[in-house]
């Protein structure tokens, strides 16, 4: 199928929540966002880590370090202990990746691969990523999605840090919208009432 048949993907700035964000509507409709091999090679070169293959094997890797993200990330954004099966598939995806990170002279990061099949290598880079956000090392707050269909765990950067949606586009519009109409129906009722 062309890239076109399947869902769009919802890219944030940081890179491990914008990994969780590939299933999306997780207390509502789950939305799979890396259906197939192919969706997960197509997600990890617009994100910086392009591989050129990807098998089945490799996707439930990335599925695994997916749901071992959230769950932790979820966690540690409610001030729980953090599950151990979580600790643990971030940690062995961690080790097991060989990516490099290099300077480039325009004075940018990449990262390079061991080579341009190894999924494990991107999958590394995005547990390191989880790493330093659960941990606390980088300036930010994480945090929920106050969609009650999504919950998804997002990393506030926001001077405030009082960021209520994972993405303002979706969550964030959808939220409003609804708050829009409860409101218009309450002035009906009012006007009913005082009518
Ligand atoms: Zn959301």
């Amino acid at each position: 199928m062309p890239a076109a048949a399947y869902p769009e993907f919802r890219l944030g700035s940081v890179l491990a929540t914008s990994f969780t964000g590939t299933l999306s509507e997780r207390h509502g409709h789950p939305v799979e966002r890396i259906p197939v091999p192919q969706r997960l090679v197509d997600w990890l070169v617009v994100s910086g880590l392009a591989v050129d293959s990807c098998t089945a094997e490799q996707l439930g890797l990335a599925k695994e370090l997916r749901e071992a993200v959230h769950a932790a990330a979820t966690a540690a954004a409610s001030g729980e202990p953090l599950p151990a099966d979580a600790v643990r598939v971030i940690n062995e995806r961690s080790a097991q990746g060989r990516a490099v990170a290099v300077l480039t002279s325009e004075g940018e990061r990449e990262w390079r691969l061991s080579s341009p099949s190894s999924v494990e290598d991107a999958l590394g880079v995005i547990a390191a990523d989880a790493i330093g956000i659960i941990a606390g090392e980088r300036d930010g707050r994480l945090a929920l999605c106050a969609s009650p269909t999504c919950r998804a765990a997002f990393f506030d950067t926001s001077r405030s840090r009082t960021r209520r949606w994972c993405e303002m586009n979706t969550c964030g519009n959808r939220e409003k919208k609804a708050r829009y109409l409860a409101n218009r129906r309450a002035d009906a009722d009012h006007r009913k009432d005082s009518g």
